[in-house]
């Protein structure tokens, strides 16, 4: 593997003190990665004030064009970072994985350029001219999880720098390498400053949070660590765009057809071995139909290859880090303790890698941890409802609100059931599908802001009236 750097003010910055990242599907270790401080930190910061007037002067119309150049050279790069993002994160190459992650950080690239803000009249009469504009934030500090390294961290660069801002990015110390490489590359385009890397954990995280260096947080990871972002960024009065954890619920209305949607409920699930924000979570289904769906599911699932993500034939890989996989290990066997039926899955392979098997609980009841809990695993509790009504209140029940999905024969039907779920993404007959013009975010504590479109760029200016007496 190539040798990993930090990147300040476009120079690479090796570090004295550096940290292994391992290889989820084997335990070996993937690279060394450098270790960020707060020192380091604060140089980033300062790299990043000094680019500021610089970017923020060009015309949208540059900044557009580089954002173009940036997406050539990430997908010449393809093969690379999707290597590094199977290796650093354990998702397959196959399947929706490392490849489409690295195709969706192009693509998204691509619509982001195509965006802007242009300046817009309020009111131009006899009696005076009102002008709205909107100005980049400034320096945004952007601080990412483990479970999509690289598009997590697209999301956040390039509407920043669309509008005109610079950034310091912290990538989780669990997968830092691929965003590394990103802004190797990125600066290879960019002038001095506007992107800067710094690796680090709690410690440089919250230093970013109360840095008075940095005037926006866009911060996505778990619900807790959002809490404390919110908190730290109170004495700067810091901006903030909080994407957090999330727990779906599913919901299959009485007397769907069952076989034409298993492919889709399969992927809703279990896309990056249910490691994503926005997977489905918690089924339920109808007393009527409940064994059908659990034995039909449970087949479906049980038949999908699970292993190293680089060998071709997998599906799914690993959970990225032991931390995870205990977790998930400790909540299933829980369910089981009090009650639940593991129809698949459920007993933990013996290492190397921290893999756990595609697991479908049924009997799940709403007290179960696996239900209530976001457990972020390759795991599906199946809960059975007696009345529509009743699945709707079971869904809306929980403190998160991300996303949710109704699944039936009529999609008319469905999507007006849909409509009732509190999460900030509804889906019909399908779960977790983004698009980069449609603004993503959470309800409730899964989140404050928008990503995507031109609410996600408002996400990064602030506004200016310009009232003028004629
Ligand atoms: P996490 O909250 O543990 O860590 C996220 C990032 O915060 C990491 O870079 C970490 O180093 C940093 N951090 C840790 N302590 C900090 C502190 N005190 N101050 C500032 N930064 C700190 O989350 P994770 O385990 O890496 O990621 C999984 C979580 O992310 C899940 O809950 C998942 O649902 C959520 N997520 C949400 C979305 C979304 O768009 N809503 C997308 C992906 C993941």
């Amino acid at each position: 593997m190539a040798n990993f750097a930090l990147t300040i003010g476009g120079k690479r910055i090796e570090t004295a003190q550096t940290f292994k990242v391992l290889n989820p599907a084997d335990e070996s270790v993937v690279a060394e990665a450098p270790q960020g401080t707060v020192a380091l930190l604060d140089q980033a910061v300062e790299a990043a004030r000094k680019a500021l007037p610089g970017w923020s002067a060009l015309s949208s119309e540059a900044r557009a064009a580089k954002l173009m150049e940036i997406a050539e050279v990430i997908e010449k790069h393809h093969p690379e970072l999707a290597e590094l993002v199977t290796r650093e994160q354990g998702k397959t190459q196959s399947g929706p994985g490392a490849n489409m992650e690295v195709g969706g950080a192009v693509a998204w690239t691509r619509v982001t350029a195509s965006l802007s803000l242009p300046e817009e009249t309020i009111q131009d009469d006899a009696k005076g001219k009102i002008l709205l504009r909107r100005k980049p934030v400034g320096v945004v500090g952007s601080i990412t999880p483990w479970n999509w390294p690289l598009m997590i961290a697209v999301w956040h660069i390039m509407p920043a720098i669309r509008i005109g801002c610079t950034v310091v990015i912290k990538p989780s110390p669990y997968t830092p390498l691929s965003t590394l490489r990103l802004v190797e590359l990125m600066n290879t385009v960019l002038p001095p400053g506007v992107i800067n890397v710094v690796t680090g954990d709690a410690e440089v995280g919250s230093r970013m949070v109360t840095h008075p260096g940095i005037n926006k947080i866009v911060f996505t990871g778990s619900i807790n660590t959002g809490k404390k972002v919110m908190g730290g960024a109170a004495d700067t009065l810091k901006r903030l765009t909080l994407e957090l954890g999330g727990n779906d619920a599913g919901i299959i209305l009485p007397g769907t057809k069952i076989e034409p949607l298993l492919e889709k409920l399969f992927w809703g699930c279990f896309i990056n071995a249910g490691q994503t924000c926005a997977a489905l979570k918690r089924l339920y289904v109808h007393s009527s139909q409940y064994e059908e769906v659990v034995s039909k599911f449970a087949d479906y699932v049980s038949k999908i290859p699970v292993g190293n993500g680089m060998d071709a034939k997998s599906l799914i890989g690993p959970l990225t880090n032991k931390m995870q996989l205990d977790k998930v290990a400790s909540y299933v066997d829980e369910a089981r303790a009090r009650g639940a039926r593991i129809v698949t899955g459920g007993v933990r392979p013996k290492g190397p890698g921290f893999f756990y098997p595609l697991t479908v609980i049924a009997d799940a009841t709403d007290d179960m941890l696996v239900v209530k809990e976001e457990q972020f695993g390759p795991v599906i509790p199946i809960v059975k409802y007696e009345t529509v009504d009743q699945a709707i209140a079971k869904a809306n029940s929980l403190e998160v609100g991300l996303g949710g999905s109704v699944w039936g024969d009529d999609s008319a039907a469905a999507a007006t059931t849909a409509a009732r779920l509190e999460c900030g993404t509804a889906w019909v007959n399908q779960h977790g599908g983004l698009h980069p013009m449609a603004p993503f975010g959470g309800v409730k504590c899964s989140g404050i802001g928008v990503e995507f479109n031109v609410d996600g760029l408002k996400e990064y200016t602030t506004v200016q009236v310009l009232n003028i007496a004629v």
